[in-house]
């Protein structure tokens, strides 16, 4: 049977949400429908590897089901989606069933990437959905060490929530440093220090060749030899976009769905937003953001342009945060890991630094200094010449 019409979202997360609500801001009438193949009702991902698995809060929904009613948005939860007839315009689900489309919008988001030569033993995790990191949270509490695989923002939230636990924690990286990739091996020694400091053994420049156990996890071997105990191993190596029900569809693919610089995919009526979607920047470059406060940016410039009203491109300095102990983490614009950086302050645990690209302020990053960091928007935005933000 297929349901007509309207505008499907195909994903059940913070784009999802933020689009249909952004939808309905615009004064769009017509159906909403929203098909996630998760069981919960919409909600927000930041807070599975702090507060979550910290057990400080369970509750991360973002709409209770009274707002979804009042606007008339029709979840279908439980229900993947498994491929799309973009010439019928329609939805197939896993249970069969269809949905008919005017306009679809993929915001299937990221699949953690897992290691395939690891045994399938329990004490072996990785954090995606308000399940995993309940799971999670659950093997934390018997677990007495934990060895974390992966320095980026996701493995480093987790070794720090784990310590918060009274677990013990090797964090370990092929890269020099935590975060190395993304915002250099400067500002990785900094956060490998906090680390340190919170009694987390940081072992860098080496990665995990083995994990091994008999009915569950007991040991983890790493490339140069060295065994370490473990009863619990949290994989954070990155994530891929979710595209594979889109195989075969004609959408063009590549690192997510392509799309222009308001969210248009290649075939009429498609549109992509989220983690899942590679927008065209103002440089004509593609560029796939997995940064919570895009997602609203992006809700901003889509819905416009999918109604047929002015529409303009995302033009706000790009945000993001991570939560390690009491120390936020703040990167504002477009910091990249082969910049001059420029630590400007530094008391030992709490840090600035200045992101310079060909002569110019191109971001800001900033270790438990809020206020400094937000202060440099305009001069990010105005691309301020890096001496006079040193003078
Ligand atoms: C643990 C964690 C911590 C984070 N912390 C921060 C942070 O501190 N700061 C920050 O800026 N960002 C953070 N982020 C990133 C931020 O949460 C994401 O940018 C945001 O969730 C992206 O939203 P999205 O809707 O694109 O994707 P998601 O939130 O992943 O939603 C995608 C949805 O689509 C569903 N789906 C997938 N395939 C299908 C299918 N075939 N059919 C139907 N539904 C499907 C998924 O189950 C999911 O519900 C964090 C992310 C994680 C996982």
């Amino acid at each position: 049977m297929t349901t007509p019409g309207g505008i499907v979202i195909v994903g059940g997360g913070l784009a999802a949400a933020r689009t249909a609500e952004q939808l309905r801001r615009s004064e769009y009438t017509g159906p909403i429908t929203i098909v996630s193949d998760e069981d919960h009702l919409p909600y927000d991902r930041p807070p599975l590897s702090k507060e979550v698995l910290r057990a400080e809060t369970d509750d991360v929904t973002l709409k209770p089901a009274e707002f979804y009613e009042e606007k008339d948005i029709t979840l279908r939860l439980g229900s993947a989606a498994v491929s799309v007839d973009t010439d019928a315009k329609t939805v197939k689900l896993a249970d069969g069933s269809e949905v008919g489309y005017d306009d679809l919008i993929i915001a299937t988001g990221l699949v953690p990437k897992r290691i395939r030569s690891f045994p399938d033993l329990p004490g072996i995790r990785v954090l995606r959905s308000i399940g995993e990191s309940l799971a999670l949270r659950a093997d934390a509490g018997s677990a007495q060490r934990a060895v974390v695989v992966g320095a980026g923002f996701i493995g480093c939230e987790v070794a720090a929530s784990l310590r918060k636990l009274g677990v013990a924690v090797t964090l370990v990286e092929p890269q020099p440093t935590p975060l190395a990739s993304v915002l250099g091996e400067q500002i990785g020694a900094l956060v490998t220090r906090l680390h340190e400091a919170e009694g987390v053994d940081v072992r860098c420049g080496v990665g995990v060749t083995e994990v091994r156990g008999t009915d569950k996890v007991e040991q983890v071997v790493l490339g140069d030899g060295t065994e370490l105990a473990a009863d619990l191993v949290v994989v954070g190596i990155g994530s891929h976009p979710v595209t594979d029900w889109l195989d075969g569809s004609g959408i063009e693919l590549d690192n997510g769905v392509v799309c222009d610089e308001v969210g248009r995919a290649s075939v009429a009526n498609v549109w992509a937003i989220g983690d899942v979607a590679s927008w065209r920047d103002s440089v004509g470059d593609q560029v796939r953001v997995e940064h919570w406060s895009n997602v609203a940016d992006q809700a901003r410039a889509l819905v416009p342009a999918l109604l047929g009203q002015e529409s303009s491109p995302v033009v706000s300095v790009p945000y993001f945060w991570s939560d390690q102990y009491d120390v936020k983490i703040q990167c504002l614009g477009e910091p990249e890991a082969d910049d001059v950086v420029h630590v400007v302050e530094d008391d030992g645990r709490k840090f600035l630094a200045y992101y310079e690209r060909d002569g110019v302020l191109v971001g800001v990053v900033g270790g438990g200094m809020p206020g400094k960091v937000m202060k440099a928007r305009s001069k990010i935005a105005a691309g301020a010449p890096i001496s006079d933000v040193l003078s």
